[in-house]
């Protein structure tokens, strides 16, 4: 019989040690989970911080095999919200003290998205005089183009590896040089090197993945050393080429529940970093988002996009609230945190605290 108790009472854990917790049946996980919110609550406080998350547009250049809004998706109507939505929600999010907004995209490499990037971001520093902080999540770009967005004053940046494993990566992606491996993870070196508190994460359950490459993927974390982490499980969407592939998934519950055990074991090895409760958690369960917290995440990404354009920023199918206004979430979701254990770090920014001890050690 495994001793658990004995793993988790280790400094260190090592792939063996990892894997073990992993595979771990639902009935033993409850010790993981248990450990992983003390942990939690020692090391980043049982606080929940709020990002309001903008979705941007839903135009995107790339074709990810498992994405609903990847280019090639003609079944879909495209959006842009415009600036001065962008700011009515920015707006909401700053007077009900979010502290923090996301804004996230389908990607673009184009100087007028640039440009029109780093307007945004100036304006939204204007309006909130600099109080509100931004996260990005815009896809790959140049070093230039990060130096520039977080000198105007962005902070954060999530950009998922998807998976750490080059193999797997090719099988979900298209094979040419938009979708590189290699350049994925030149970008994440890139927005260390522009500054920004650097956030990755994977998807858990994708077709042709087994145990060992989420052995991986903990690894990889632990060793690019990151600041945040939003990892969620996949989620199918019958427009997209892995589709196909839906028959030889885990039950969409065993994805969920692979993903809680994930984000406790990076809680445990990473102590102290931001891990998110992905609006895919929430998706896939219910009560999805309080498991996740109870299970090592303090950050939640309540949708603060124009209703009208939710609709259509379907990356995959089955996403909760898309018919609800921001108001009408903002209401439930402190209840939700509340029974999770946590309370609201209203008016805090919340940053990643891992990125401010990685600062202090590097000077
Ligand atoms: N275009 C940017 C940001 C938007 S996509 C980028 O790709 O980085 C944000 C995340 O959605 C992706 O990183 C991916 O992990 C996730 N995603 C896309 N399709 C998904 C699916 N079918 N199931 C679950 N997550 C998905
Ligand atoms: Fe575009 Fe991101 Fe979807 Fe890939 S995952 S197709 S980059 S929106």
């Amino acid at each position: 019989m495994i001793n658990y108790n004995e793993i988790l009472e280790k400094d260190e854990l090592g792939r063996d040690e990892i894997r073990e917790l992993l595979a771990m049946s639902f009935e033993d996980a409850k010790q993981l989970f248990k450990k992983a919110n003390e942990v939690k609550e020692k090391y980043v406080d049982k606080k929940t911080y709020f990002r309001g998350l903008v979705e941007l547009s839903n135009y995107c250049a790339k074709n990810c095999l498992y994405c609903g809004i990847r280019k090639d998706n003609h079944d879909l109507v495209r959006y842009i919200v415009s600036d001065e939505d962008v700011l009515k929600s920015v707006r909401f999010a700053w007077e009900n003290n979010y502290a923090s907004v996301v804004i996230q995209s389908g990607e673009l490499q184009s100087p007028a998205f640039t440009k029109r990037i780093s307007s945004l971001i100036a304006q939204i520093m204007e309006m909130t005089k600099g109080e509100i902080g931004i996260t990005l999540s815009l896809g790959e770009q140049t070093l230039d183009v990060y130096k520039e967005w977080h000198e105007l004053g962005a902070r954060r940046y999530l950009l998922r590896i998807e998976t750490s494993n080059r193999q797997l990566y090719a099988k979900l992606h298209p094979n040419d040089e938009l979708h590189d491996y290699d350049r994925r993870l030149q970008a994440l070196r890139d927005l260390r090197q522009a500054g920004f508190q650097v956030g990755t994460g994977v998807m858990i359950g994708v077709p042709f993945q087994i145990l060992e490459h989420l052995v991986d993927d903990i690894i990889f974390m632990r060793d690019f050393d990151i600041d945040m982490c939003g990892m969620g499980p996949y989620i199918e969407h019958r427009s997209a080429p892995l589709f196909q592939f839906s028959g030889s998934l885990l039950p969409l519950e065993e994805r969920f529940f692979l993903t809680l055990k994930m984000i406790a074991v990076l809680r445990i090895i990473m102590k102290d970093i931001n891990i998110a409760a992905s609006t895919a958690m929430q998706a896939s369960d219910k009560l999805g988002r309080e498991k996740a917290l109870y299970a090592g995440a303090n950050i939640i990404m309540p949708n603060i996009t124009p209703g009208v354009y939710r609709d259509f920023y379907k990356l995959y199918e089955n996403k909760p609230c898309t018919d609800e206004q921001a108001e009408d979430c903002l209401n439930c979701i402190e209840a939700r945190v509340t029974l999770a254990g946590d309370s609201v770090g209203w008016g805090e920014h919340g940053d990643s605290p891992h990125f401010k001890n990685r600062m202090n050690s590097d000077n």
